[in-house]
Parts: C-alpha cells; sequence; structure tokens
C-alpha cells in the first residue's frame, strides 16, 4: 500500500479551523487508499511562546528542562489533531517521538536523528489508523527527552518518510513553494516546479529559510522526494529531489543579513597561525561561513571572515583571549554587510557566470568585499543597504523575472493573515 507522510508547519496548525482543514486533507489520502502519516509541528508561536517562558524563569535555561518544555508544544497539536481526524469518522492515533521510535543522539536541543524503528507506526497503519507523529522531538537511548533544533519537524518528517519508504513526503507551511528569490524583496520572483536536492541545499545554506538544512540533507541521502507546498491552497507546491527536468545556470537567488564580517588586522603570517585562530573559534562553537586571507606584506597579513551576528559576543572574547599568543594587534567588527548567493545546477556546465554576477553588481554601484563558490554556488558580501538592489538586478540579469509581479492580492484572505501574523 502506498504512503504518504506529511508535514504541518505552526501557521498551518495554528487554529481550530486550520487544524480541521489539515484533519480533512488527511481523510482524504485514506479515502484514497493511502496509509497515511503526519508530522505536527506546535500550534502558531507556541515554541516562540514556551521560549520566553522558560527565559522569563531563568534566562538561560538547562537543556534538558527546554526540551522537556519545547516538546510539549508538538504533544498539543498532536493530540488535537487526531481528535479532528476522528471527529470525521477514520480512527486515528497520536505518538510522542518517542513512541514513534524516533532515536536521537545525546546533544539537547540540537540533537541528531540517528536511529528510526518505526513498527509502531507501521503497525498502526496497518491497522487502518492516521498516524499523527510528534514533531521536533525524539528520545535517547538513555529514554531521555531531545529536541531536534529549530525547524526540526521537518527533519522528522523526511526521516518518517524515508523509514517508512513513503512515496512522497508533503512539506505543508503557509507558503506555497519554493521561490526564485524571496517575492518580499523582489516582485518578480516565481515559484520554482521543480529544483534539486543540491541546489536546495545551497539556497538554504545561503539564507533562503525554507526548509530545515537537516531536513535537505537527510531527504537528499534516503532520496526521499519533497513536496512543499501551501496549506491554504490546494495548488501544486515544489517538488524536491534528485534529478530536475532543465539545469537551469541559476535556479535561485538567496540572501542573509544575519552575519557580520570580523576582519583580524595585522596578523602575522606564520605557519600555524590560521589553524590556533580558527580552531580556538571552533572550540567555541562559532560557525564561521566565508574566510578570506589577503596577500601578506612585509610579514602581516588580514583575515576576515563571517560568523553569524548572535554569536559576536563569543567571538570578541575569543579574539581577546588571542591577541597576545597570536600578536593580533587589532580586529574589527562590521554587522551591517549582508550575503548574497546565487545557485544554479546549470553553472557547472556554464563558465562565466562569475564575470556576469560581478559586472551586474558593479554596473549597480555595488560593491564586493567578499567572494566565495561551490561547484553550484557563487556567493558575496556586500553592504546591507545594497542588497535590495543587488538581488532584483540579478534576477533580472539571470532570466529570473516572471511576466507578472507577484501581488498579495494573489493570496487568499487566510494566507494574508499567517503573513501578518509572522510578522511579514
Ligand atoms: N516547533 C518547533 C519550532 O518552532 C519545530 C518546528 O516548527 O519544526 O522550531
Ligand atoms: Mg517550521
Amino acid at each position: 500500500m502506498s504512503i504518504i507522510v506529511t508535514k504541518f508547519g505552526g501557521t498551518s496548525l495554528a487554529t481550530s479551523e486550520r487544524v480541521r482543514a489539515a484533519a480533512e486533507r488527511l481523510v482524504a489520502y485514506h479515502n484514497e487508499g493511502k496509509q497515511v502519516v503526519a508530522v505536527v509541528s506546535a500550534m502558531g508561536a507556541a515554541t516562540d511562546e514556551l521560549l520566553a517562558l522558560a527565559k522569563s524563569v531563568n534566562p538561560s535555561p538547562p537543556a534538558r528542562e527546554l526540551d522537556m518544555l519545547l516538546a510539549t508544544g508538538e504533544q498539543v497539536s498532536m493530540s488535537v489533531v487526531a481528535m479532528a481526524v476522528e471527529a470525521l469518522g477514520v480512527p486515528a492515533m497520536s505518538l510522542t517521538g518517542r513512541q514513534a521510535g524516533i532515536l536521537t543522539s545525546k546533544a539537547h536541543n540540537k540533537a541528531t536523528i540517528s536511529e528510526l524503528k518505526c513498527d509502531r507506526v507501521q503497525k498502526a497503519l496497518d491497522g487502518g489508523h492516521i498516524v499523527i507523529v510528534a514533531g521536533f522531538q525524539g528520545t535517547t537511548l538513555e529514554g531521555e527527552l531531545t529536541t531536534l533544533g529549530r525547524g526540526g519537524s521537518d527533519t522528522s518528517a523526511v526521516a518518517l518518510a524515508a523509514a517508512l519508504a513513503a512515496d512522497v513526503c508533503e512539506i505543508y507551511s503557509d507558503v506555497d513553494g519554493i521561490y526564485t528569490c524571496d517575492p518580499r524583496v523582489v516582485p518578480r520572483a516565481h515559484k520554482l516546479d521543480e529544483v534539486s536536492y543540491e541546489e536546495m541545499l545551497e539556497l538554504a545554506a545561503a539564507g533562503s529559510g525554507v526548509l530545515q538544512m537537516r531536513a535537505i540533507e537527510f531527504a537528499r541521502n534516503f532520496k526521499v522526494k519533497l513536496h512543499c507546498r501551501s496549506a491554504f491552497s490546494s495548488a501544486n507546491g515544489t517538488l524536491v529531489k534528485e534529478e530536475t527536468m532543465e539545469q537551469a545556470v541559476v535556479s535561485g537567488i538567496a540572501f542573509d543579513k544575519s552575519e557580520a564580517k570580523v576582519t583580524i588586522r595585522n596578523v602575522p603570517d606564520a605557519l600555524g597561525i590560521a589553524g590556533e585562530l580558527f580552531g580556538a573559534i571552533a572550540t567555541a562553537n562559532i560557525n564561521v561561513d566565508m574566510i578570506v586571507q589577503n596577500i601578506s606584506e612585509h610579514g602581516h597579513t588580514d583575515i576576515s571572515f563571517t560568523v553569524p551576528i548572535g554569536d559576536l559576543t563569543k567571538i570578541k572574547t575569543v579574539l581577546d583571549g588571542l591577541l597576545d599568543k597570536l600578536g593580533i594587534r587589532e580586529y574589527v567588527v562590521d554587522d551591517t554587510i549582508a550575503k548574497v548567493s546565487i545557485v544554479g545546477a546549470g553553472m557547472k556546465s556554464n563558465p562565466g557566470i562569475a564575470a556576469k554576477m560581478f559586472t551586474v553588481l558593479a554596473k549597480n554601484g555595488v560593491n564586493i568585499s567578499m567572494i566565495s563558490t561551490s561547484a553550484i554556488r557563487i556567493s558575496v558580501v556586500i553592504d546591507e543597504p545594497s542588497v535590495e538592489s543587488a538581488v532584483l538586478a540579478l534576477h533580472t540579469a539571470f532570466g529570473l523575472d516572471a511576466d507578472e509581479v507577484f501581488e498579495e492580492t494573489q493570496l487568499s484572505d487566510e494566507e494574508l493573515a499567517a503573513k501578518a501574523k509572522k510578522g511579514r
């Protein structure tokens, strides 16, 4: 029998009407003769609210207790959705991460899934139930409750789809698919019918926050076909899969304003310094993105790199501790930068894409301060105020502009309400 795994995000479960709409969709699939699993996120902004509650009693809540608290959000959703399904006359069974056999590492708040033992899910499906699984949570072998990091129910869903060998994993949210760029910034952005795992991974890493990175990695590794679509319409969304029909030179443009640039001046150009520097940064658990080292002059060089703005306090502590040891005289932090990336599988076989990108930016008066590339991505760091003109110009230059302008009026009332709620 064919199995479908669906995942409902917080906004698609924010009210009882939306929960009922989700239940109707599940029942419709069930009536088509499919075995149906739904992985659910916490309703609306429940996770944020629980997080705020935790911080109101303890500014740095213990990781274990935070997991115990945050996991309750998904448990509310799973039981409510199961009840809504039952109200439509179809048997439903909700399962916690542990009951669904989702085993994870021990890292509270950012656990990774290590194994899935889904015989209980399969048994419930074989017994004719629609199975509702709490996303975002799992258990260690020792029985400790863990969560998978923000946005983690995407990963729960993809992992379950892989383990159950589902035909497809449908990701329902308040956006109707993957766009060539954020339509709020580029009104001529258009929805992609399909995109490859590799492109999706690059787009997510470059700041387009539609799916949790780990979920895409999982999907790629286990070849789970993803369908990202809107919970508020029946239109097709975007398929994320291995091979796409067409290898576009550029399929999407992403930008990220959440990073800051750190430049260390006059680092002695000696063997082992970079290793020591970035070793210390890694030990402090700070993720470095781009790194540029200048040509050295008189035995000294400048090193620039980008880190999440949220880690700036940590990075300052690390660097202050290294000043004497590494003979560093000065470092400067700039948090008004942004990263703009173009991504496309067709780049592999088309030379000159970087040159074109840089020329377009220059023509639009956008200065580039850092560059990094992968086989299918080119990223540049620019000044934050230039982001809008940069992405608009690139979107046009690489032929991504739709004939029609994306207008909020194309959205249903529900989509608009959801967007307003998300503060878009
Ligand atoms: N509820 C969790 C969060 O808000 C997990 C998820 O939505 O995927 O991050
Ligand atoms: Mg989410």
